[in-house]
C-alpha cells in the first residue's frame, strides 16, 4: 500500500481549504516510515480492531491498515473525516475494513465494534483527558501507542518520587501500565510544531477495583496533587473532615501522613479508598 507523502498533504489539505488549526492540534504527519513505526511499536496484528483519534488526512490510517483487521477512525474536524474514506479508497489495497466516526473523542460512547488497540497522534490540547476517557470506556483497549507533547509523556509514563508524576501518570496507572516509547522529531510534521512529541505506550492491567473505588481513588489522586507541596494529611483533610482524621486513615492504611500525594502509587490510593470517607 502507498502511504501519505508530504507533496499528497499538503495538496489534499489545499483541495479541502485546510490550514492547519492549531486549536484542534493539526499537525499533520508526512512521513510514511514513521507511521508504520509507530504501528510496529504498537505490536498491531490482523486480529485487531484499531481504533484511531484525530485521523486528519489519514497518514497514520493507511499505515494501521496494512497490519489491523479494522480500523475505526474518529474525527473531529468535518471536511477530514467526509475526505477520509476516499483517501482510504484509493490507497488501501489490504482486507482491512474501515469506518470513520465524526464526533469529538471526549463525548464518544460507542463504537461500531470493541476496540482491541489504540494507535493515535493525539491532539495535544486534550491528549490526557481523550487518553483517560477512552481507558475508561472502551475496556476491550488491550494496549496502543499514542504519541503526544514530549511532555506530556514523560508525565504519562512517570513513576513515583520525580518532579513529571501527577495526575495524570496516576490516573492512567489504575487501567494500565505506561511506558515511553521513544521520541519523534519535529520535521516530520506539517506543519512543524512549536513543540517536541514522544510516543507513549500502554499495556491494560488486571481491574484494580470497581467504578465505586474508581471514582473514590480519583477524588484522593485530585486532592492530593491539588497542592503538590502539601503533606497528605493536610493534603487530604477536606474529604476526612480534618488533618488528624486524615492522619488516622492514612496510619490505618500503612502510609506516612506526613508524605506527599507524589510519593504515592495508584495501589497505594486504593488502600486508602478502601478505608472510606
Ligand atoms: N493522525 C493525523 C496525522 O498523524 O497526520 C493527524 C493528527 S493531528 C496531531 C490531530 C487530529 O485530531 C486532527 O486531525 C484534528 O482535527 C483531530 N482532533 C482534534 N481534536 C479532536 C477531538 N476532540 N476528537 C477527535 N479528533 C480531534
Amino acid at each position: 500500500m502507498t502511504l501519505l507523502g508530504a507533496a499528497e498533504i499538503r495538496e489534499l489539505a489545499q483541495e479541502l481549504g485546510i490550514k492547519p488549526a492549531k486549536s484542534l492540534g493539526q499537525n499533520f504527519v508526512i512521513d510514511a516510515n514513521v507511521c508504520r513505526k509507530i504501528v510496529r511499536t504498537a505490536g498491531v496484528t490482523s486480529s485487531d480492531v484499531a481504533l484511531e483519534i484525530g485521523p486528519g488526512l489519514g497518514s497514520l490510517t493507511l499505515a494501521l491498515l496494512e497490519e489491523a483487521k479494522s480500523v475505526i477512525a474518529v474525527e473531529i474536524d468535518e471536511r477530514l473525516a467526509t475526505r477520509l474514506p476516499e483517501t482510504v479508497q484509493k490507497h488501501n489495497e489490504s482486507a482491512a475494513t474501515f469506518s470513520v466516526i465524526h464526533q469529538d473523542a471526549l463525548h464518544l460512547k460507542k463504537l461500531p465494534d470493541a476496540p482491541t488497540v489504540l494507535v493515535a497522534n493525539l491532539p495535544y490540547n486534550v491528549s490526557v483527558p481523550v487518553l483517560l476517557h477512552l481507558l475508561e470506556i472502551f475496556p476491550t483497549l488491550k494496549s496502543g501507542v499514542v504519541m503526544v507533547q514530549a511532555e506530556v509523556a514523560d508525565r504519562l509514563a512517570a513513576k513515583p518520587g520525580t518532579k513529571e508524576y501527577g495526575i495524570p501518570s496516576v490516573k492512567a496507572a489504575w487501567w494500565a501500565d505506561l511506558q515511553s516509547a521513544g521520541s519523534v522529531s519535529r520535521s516530520i510534521f506539517w506543519p512543524v510544531p512549536g513543540v517536541d512529541s514522544k510516543l507513549v505506550s500502554f499495556a491494560r492491567h488486571q481491574p484494580l477495583g470497581d467504578e465505586a473505588l474508581r471514582l473514590k481513588v480519583f477524588t484522593l489522586i485530585d486532592a492530593a496533587f491539588a497542592q503538590r507541596r502539601k503533606m497528605l494529611r493536610s493534603a487530604l483533610s477536606s474529604i476526612y473532615g480534618s488533618s488528624g482524621a486524615a492522619e488516622k486513615v492514612l496510619i490505618e492504611a500503612g502510609i506516612d501522613p506526613t508524605l506527599r500525594g507524589e510519593s504515592l502509587l495508584v495501589n497505594d490510593f486504593c488502600t486508602i479508598a478502601r478505608i472510606g470517607f
